[in-house]
């Protein structure tokens, strides 16, 4: 189901990435290629009528289904430590 929101958040799953460089294409504002091709989001809000409508372009012309565009969650952009929230730390 599509959520009517004009501020949504946009993030790439890297394990599904194959770096066709679509969504960049749709988005150049808001998605870079790295150096190999991958996507990446440095900002991952979307905010604004017409952004959401290309983020939704984007996201269904992946042909690999690595773009989702869901509501912020609170806290969603809060960094801990550089660490993953609910991966333990190794040492
Ligand atoms: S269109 Fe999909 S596979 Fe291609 S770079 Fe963007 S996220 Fe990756």
């Amino acid at each position: 189901m599509e959520t009517s929101s004009n501020s949504l958040r946009l993030v790439v799953d890297g394990t599904r990435c194959d770096g066709h460089g679509i969504c960049a294409l749709i988005l150049p504002d808001l998605i870079s290629l790295d150096a190999w091709g991958y996507a990446a989001i440095e900002d991952s809000r979307v905010d604004g009528r017409a952004n959401v409508a290309r983020a939704r372009r984007a996201v269904r012309a992946c042909p690999v289904d690595a773009l989702t565009l869901s509501e912020p969650s609170p806290g969603a952009n809060v960094r801990m430590n550089g660490r993953q929230p609910g991966v333990k730390d190794a040492s």
